[in-house]
């Protein structure tokens, strides 16, 4: 009896309007952003449909909650599809998903591209999501009433909490879909905005100067590459045939990082951040402004999502080239660092005498596969579900080489170009990765190959003609220990640069 005071017939025909939306929302927007998901067995496929279930329920609550006034209704429910429907269009068409730095290449910085986006059957589409939400809005005036929206509120609100607050492990897959991506991508735009707007000053009373006349400086900074996976260093697989077969290359097995998240290493690299002042990492300039002052170009080549923790760095440099807009956790087409290399040619044939390039790769990040084109895939069988535990060591193992050839392929191109120049390449991944030893995997947990990345220093023939001492010196020192806080010296000192800021005794080229 209780109940039937409580809910009436037009409570039940709102619950039924907003299951009705719900549902269209889960195939019709939902939908596109697992389409193309890999998964291998019942198992991933039972895991992927649950993870649809939960974001569908998310956004059963926020339609629930919009449902409750038809005004508010009729104002955001046709914006709402509007922009779930673009979003689909270009999940469908060019497989990219929303992410902060296509906001800001479509809306704000480069306008004429995103006019070239609108095709006739995007506008069609549109028309078409226009007119079925104008339908949905006409149900909603004629059919529901809600008389104590008081009542349905809490229950609203009640999905909403679980998946967005208080379930953590719903946070991420929801805030990452339709239509919740919608606002967290512009908060997280926002606030990017922010950051490369700060005023940093680290280096504002020094002078650097460059000592060479014309001179070519790449960082590569890789991804996830541990050093014992290299041949180079005395990998049992031949994993980096290339690199070991150039005399000019000199690697480092023995560095140590302390942080193991891309978030926090690639900071800490880039400052003078180190063991004793590691908040440098995140109030301080790059060596990146030293070398603008010493009067080089610079340009930072991504391959990699921004991330606010070093988006500042980025947006330090002269040029930002972004080789892959659009790609995320969430897409799962091929994502290769080979598309960075007409950028990187094209950095190189500006003919500036000083030239600095950073090359922010996807290397060695899992999910492996698509990060290595499939005439790479030499060592197999390769996993073949996203889901880590449902593969096995072996499979692991395998296609994380296979990205470790890929890396000796792509950095081998990359010295093919310095070859006739002065030029130095320094190559350092941001961490290491965890393959099942102990049943740790990738770089979640904290485990000792995480904290030895990959790193090696290529010289040209001209540098090393001009620079004999100090190649000695390199040589000499491939088997010390060096904690990741020695880039920022070796960068300037392989830049021949003279500024206060470099401590030569953190240098990989310092006796
Ligand atoms: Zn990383």
């Amino acid at each position: 009896m209780q109940m039937k005071k409580l809910f009436d017939r037009n409570d039940v025909k709102l619950w039924l309007f907003v299951a009705v939306l719900a549902m269209l929302y889960g195939f019709i927007f939902i939908f596109s952003e697992f389409y193309g998901s890999p998964f291998f067995g019942i198992k991933d496929f039972l895991v992927l449909v649950m993870q649809w279930c939960v974001v569908v329920f998310a956004a059963a609550g926020l339609l629930y909650a919009l449902s409750l006034n038809k005004y508010l209704f009729a104002a955001t429910f046709p914006l709402l599809t509007l922009v779930c429907t673009a979003l689909t269009y270009f999940k469908y068409t060019l497989g990219v998903t929303l992410t902060p730095m296509i906001i800001d290449l479509t809306f704000v910085t480069d306008l004429r591209t995103s006019l070239e986006m609108f095709s006739w059957q995007l506008v069609v589409w549109l028309l078409l999501a226009l007119v079925g939400s104008a339908g949905c809005v006409y149900v909603r005036f004629r059919y529901v009433r809600v008389h104590r929206w008081y009542v349905h509120l809490p229950l609203a609100l009640l999905p909403i909490m679980l998946t967005n607050a208080w379930i953590p492990s719903f946070v991420a897959p929801v805030s990452a879909r339709m239509p919740y991506s919608v606002y967290y991508n512009f908060s997280r735009y926002i606030s990017e905005k922010r950051i490369v707007e700060e005023q940093r000053n680290t280096f504002d009373d020094d002078t650097p100067v460059c000592r060479a006349d014309s001179l070519t400086v790449v960082y590569v900074l890789g991804e996830s590459l541990r050093a014992d996976h290299l041949s180079l260093n005395g990998y049992g697989r031949n994993t980096t045939p290339l690199l070991a077969g150039d005399t000019a290359v000199v690697s480092f097995g023995n560095i140590y990082t302390e942080p193991y998240y891309t978030h926090l290493c690639v900071p800490h690299i880039l400052t003078r951040a180190d063991s004793l002042s590691p908040e440098r990492a995140f109030d301080e300039q790059s060596f990146i402004t030293l070398l603008k002052k010493a009067g080089f170009h610079t340009a930072w080549i991504a391959n990699q999502e921004q991330e606010s923790s070093y988006l500042y760095f980025m947006n330090e440099c002269d040029t930002l080239i972004y080789a892959n807009v659009g790609e995320s956790l969430y897409s799962f087409g091929k994502w290769l660092d080979g598309d960075m290399l007409p950028h990187y040619r094209a950095m190189l044939r500006r003919g500036d005498a000083k030239n600095f390039i950073l090359l922010h790769t996807i290397g060695s990040h899992w999910w492996y596969n698509t990060h290595y084109p499939d005439s790479f895939e030499t060592f197999v069988p390769v996993v073949k579900s996203r889901v880590v535990s449902a593969c096995t060591q072996e499979e692991m193992i395998n296609s994380y080489d296979n990205t470790v050839l890929y890396t000796d392929y792509i950095i081998d191109k990359l010295i093919a170009e310095l070859r006739e120049r002065n030029a130095v390449l320094v190559y350092l991944s941001d961490h290491g990765e965890a393959l099942g030893e102990e049943g740790h995997y990738l770089h979640a947990g904290d485990y000792p190959p995480l904290h030895n990345p990959a790193c090696f220093v290529y010289c040209s023939p001209r540098y090393t003609a001009l620079h004999a001492d100090k190649i000695n010196t390199l040589k000499e020192n491939r088997t010390k220990r060096f904690r990741t806080d020695f880039l920022f010296h070796t960068i300037l000192d392989a830049a021949d640069i003279e500024s206060k800021y470099l401590d030569r005794s953190f240098s990989l080229f310092f006796r």
